[in-house]
């Protein structure tokens, strides 16, 4: 594919420290070539330290470099350097996309829809009663999400301060889970938190004694591909959403900035699911 790359082809790229492990780049550039636009976009990775965020932006503005991805650490520095952030990841706080729209940098945040959108595929979020365990930076971005979309969100974290902070800021609420039945009550659970996660991978955030078949769990942590928590909250016949699903839609969302075309969802999934 890469054959069709010339000096008219644009440029994403995804920066962050660690970087090597990212599967934007096989996600996006097979997004490409499915649709034929691999001779005008091309997307690599690059390793950039926290304290070079403001250089690679210089970089993109001076290069014309078209998109910028940003994973951990670069999500919140990178809004110091835009020229314009969207309402939405202004309210987030975060910003994990950088479109360079005729030499103007414009920062979107995705992560939200990466996790809505899965949800939305299976039911209606309005009026939905969801357990949001973790209150940390993707919290923000679902907390935010299912707002938008009129669940109603209950957050449930380990340092009770944050929970509280982040539920006062988004006007919603926070559970201490002191009745642990009180987990039956969602129609809906999500894990934002890193538990379940390399060196966690055989705890999980919370009980699942008292999941039913009637829930929706969803687990943002994907290595593993399926956590403890997803194997546990099947069993009890629950449904369940992988981690991927949400790193797949963040990046349909993007795909969709970054080159304007609907994205090939069904190939870009099938380039995450292939490590499994
Ligand atoms: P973060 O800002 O560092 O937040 C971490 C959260 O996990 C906090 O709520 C923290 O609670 C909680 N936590 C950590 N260790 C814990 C433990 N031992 N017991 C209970 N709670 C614990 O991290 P983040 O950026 O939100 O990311 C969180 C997870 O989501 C990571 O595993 C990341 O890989 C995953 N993620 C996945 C996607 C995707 O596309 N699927 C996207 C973004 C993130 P305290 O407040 O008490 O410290």
């Amino acid at each position: 594919m890469f054959m069709k790359i010339s000096a008219k082809t644009k440029i994403c790229l995804i920066i962050g420290d660690p970087v090597s492990h990212s599967m934007s780049p096989a996600m996006h550039n097979a997004g490409y070539e499915a649709l034929g636009i691999d001779d005008r976009f091309v997307f690599l990775g690059a390793k950039v330290k926290a304290q070079d965020v403001g250089v690679a932006v210089e970089c993109m503005r001076k290069m014309g470099i078209h998109g910028l991805t940003c994973t951990i650490p670069h999500k919140v520095e990178v809004m110091k350097f835009l020229d314009e952030i969207d309402e939405t990841a202004k309210k987030i706080g975060a910003v994990n996309t950088v479109l360079n729209k005729n030499g103007k940098l414009i920062g979107f945040n995705t992560d939200w829809q990466g996790t809505v959108i899965p949800l939305e595929k299976i039911i209606s979020l309005s009026g939905k009663k969801v357990l949001v365990l973790g209150a940390g930076g993707a919290a923000r971005a679902i907390v935010f999400g299912l707002l938008k979309k009129g669940a109603k969100v209950k957050i449930f974290n380990r340092t009770k301060e944050k929970a509280v902070k982040l539920a006062q800021e988004f006007n919603c609420q926070v559970t201490s889970l002191s009745i642990k039945s009180e987990i039956r009550d969602f129609d809906i659970i999500i894990n934002t938190t890193s538990v379940g996660m390399k060196p966690l991978e055989k705890e999980t955030p919370i009980s699942t004694k008292f999941i039913t078949n009637k829930q929706i769990v969803f687990d943002i942590v994907y290595v593993p591909f399926e956590t403890k928590l997803l194997k546990e909250a099947k069993k009890r016949g629950a449904r369940i959403i992988h981690g991927t699903e949400m790193l797949l839609h963040q990046g349909t969302t993007q795909f969709e900035i970054y080159t304007g075309h609907k994205a090939p969802e069904e190939v870009m999934r099938k380039i995450l699911y292939e490590k499994n």
